[in-house]
């Protein structure tokens, strides 16, 4: 059984924490370094990024999540989590750190005022059994994405809302708030197969 952890600066960590006990990993909250060093695979969760930027620098854990994720670790961002694994983001604050590793530049809020939350069926390449519900809340999208990365699923108007890049994976939504836990089953076999 995999030790999946999930970065519990801030967000909906306890939703996930759920999701991935569910989909069959052993999961526990990350804070500080010395617990990022314990986990096989680790989930980001949505929140705000800002935020979580921050907190990052104040616990001391941008540079080890920085050195985990250049050695290989798989990791899964959901909405604010994806934009925390943006090598480059557009709209987001002047001094905003983001971990980085996938090759794409994430826009945040860009859903706009008007669709700031909605929820839309949504294909995933690799997972079975028809589209998973996507609650988008104040949601990213992928701007564009550099040549190594996957796009694995797209709105109707071709919007980029879920990508790979070698072990890392990452939402503009939540399938974490569905009770549908396709996606964090497809991040579990992701961290076995690294494993
Ligand atoms: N708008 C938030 C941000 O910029 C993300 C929202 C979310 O995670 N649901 O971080």
């Amino acid at each position: 059984t995999p030790t999946i952890g999930v970065l519990a600066l801030q967000g909906d960590v306890r939703e996930h924490l759920t999701a991935l006990t569910e989909a069959g990993a052993l999961a526990r909250p990350v804070r500080r370094p010395g617990e990022l060093a314990g986990v096989d695979g680790l989930v980001i969760p949505g929140g705000e990024s800002t935020t979580m930027s921050k907190l990052a620098v104040i616990f001391g854990m941008l540079e080890p999540l920085r050195e985990r994720v250049r050695a290989g670790l798989p990791v899964y961002g959901t909405c604010a989590g994806m934009i925390m694994l943006a090598d480059k983001i557009l709209d987001g604050r002047d001094d905003q750190e983001t971990i980085g590793g996938i090759d794409m530049i994430v826009r945040r809020n860009a859903f706009g005022r008007q669709n700031e939350s909605f929820e839309a069926a949504v294909d995933i390449t690799g997972i079975d059994g028809g589209p998973v519900q996507g609650v988008f809340i104040r949601a990213p999208w992928v701007e564009s994405v550099g040549e190594d990365v996957e796009v694995a699923a797209t709105l109707p108007d071709g919007t980029i809302v879920a990508v790979r890049h070698g072990n890392l994976l990452a939402t503009s939504f939540h399938p974490e708030l569905t009770g549908d836990h396709r996606v964090h089953r497809l991040f579990v076999d992701m961290v076995r197969t690294a494993a």
